[in-house]
């Protein structure tokens, strides 16, 4: 499958802002600037019934403050293709790549969760640890098999994942494969007994459309095609419906809402494209949950600038830059942040909110 991503540099051009302020991700964006956005706001009383604009914020746990918690901070979403012995194409990343980034993850006090958790707002993270989102696009067979013990095959991303979390406490072993026809290379009485396994061990399935078109080219009927049938196909073999989608290709039809819902057949959650930089964090009003980026996991290579924009490089930045960085207060009902960065804050969450 030819895939193909949208350079680095585009974005930068079309955003308009200096490399350090595209670097800076979220956390850019001044105080002032956010004010101005936030004073477009409709008249009071259109808002939370419960929770008043100008109420103030409770004071955090001090176990929160303790961990310097910081939940408006950035989370690395980081997006895998293929994971072979020989990388020999784009986006491959080898077993050894894969178990050595998955490995500094954990050292450096990551966690995964899923994308599904991820666009929820409810996620369960230890204090002071930070979560990260694992996607796998395309559903090749090196992602995921069943050997004859009824065990992920030796070699398989799953099986990488749960290698990590038995040598790294507190590493949660879940990720995101984002399926189109290939299904893993599996038959369908094979791809329902896997992609159970895979949901009843807490992974989960998001939806990468039929036949991986660039969905920038397609008409309504088509997209909503596209994205419908892998749907009822995931449907079929689970009983579940999927929570997000990942654009192939990153590329958004030309009306986004053709990708986000059609009555009973799919109503994502979130839509991931194929970023730049970390995603912002659900709580932080900047977050778009229709085009979350993600990070292409791959070394400082030249190609693509992944000497500043792929997950090796960020994961450098985010670890010298701790205060960029989404840091969990431990509790998935709250959302904790530095008073100081209270200017971030979707409105929506404020009666969830604690500050220190
Ligand atoms: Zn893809």
């Amino acid at each position: 499958m030819i895939l193909g991503l949208t350079l680095p540099g585009d974005r930068r051009e079309r955003d308009g802002k200096d490399e350090a302020a595209e670097r800076a991700g979220a956390a850019s964006k001044t105080p002032t600037a956010r004010a101005a956005k936030a004073g477009a706001t409709p008249a009071p009383g259109s808002g939370s019934p419960s929770v008043s604009a100008s109420a103030p914020i409770p004071a955090a746990a001090p176990g929160a403050a303790a961990v310097k918690a910081n939940e408006l901070g950035q989370v690395p979403v980081l997006m895998y293709h293929r994971i072979v012995e020989k990388p020999d194409r784009p986006l491959d990343r080898s077993a050894k790549e894969l178990y050595d980034e998955l490995t500094r993850l954990a050292k450096e006090g990551y966690c995964p969760i899923t994308a599904a958790e991820f666009v929820s707002g409810r996620f369960n993270v230890p204090a002071g640890r930070h979560p990260v989102v694992l996607t796998f696009d395309d559903g090749t067979p090196d992602h995921f098999a069943l050997d004859a013990q009824g065990r992920p095959r030796a070699g398989t991303a799953v099986a990488i994942i749960q290698r990590v979390a038995g040598e790294n406490p507190g590493f949660r072993p879940v990720a995101t494969f984002y399926m189109t026809r290939e299904l893993f290379g599996m038959e369908d009485a094979q791809a329902a007994t896997g992609l159970k396994w895979l949901q009843r061990h807490g992974f989960d399935i998001g939806n990468h459309t039929m036949n991986h078109p660039n969905l920038s080219g397609l008409s309504e009927k088509e997209v909503r095609e596209e994205i419908g049938e892998i749907e009822d196909r995931v449907v079929r073999l689970t009983g579940r419906h999927t929570t997000t989608l990942a654009y192939p290709y990153g590329a958004l039809p030309e009306e986004p809402a053709w990708a986000k819902k059609v009555d009973g057949r799919y109503a994502f959650q979130g839509n991931f494209v194929a970023g730049w930089r970390p995603s912002a964090s659900p709580f932080d009003e900047e977050f778009d949950r229709w085009e979350i980026s993600r990070i292409r996991s791959e070394g400082k290579i030249k190609e693509n600038d992944c000497k500043k924009y792929c997950s090796t490089a960020w994961l450098e930045h985010l670890d010298k830059n701790p205060h960029e960085r989404y840091t969990s207060d431990g509790d998935p009902n709250t959302v904790t942040f530095p008073k100081a960065a209270e200017y971030r804050l979707a409105k929506e969450y404020r009666g969830r909110a604690r500050t220190y």
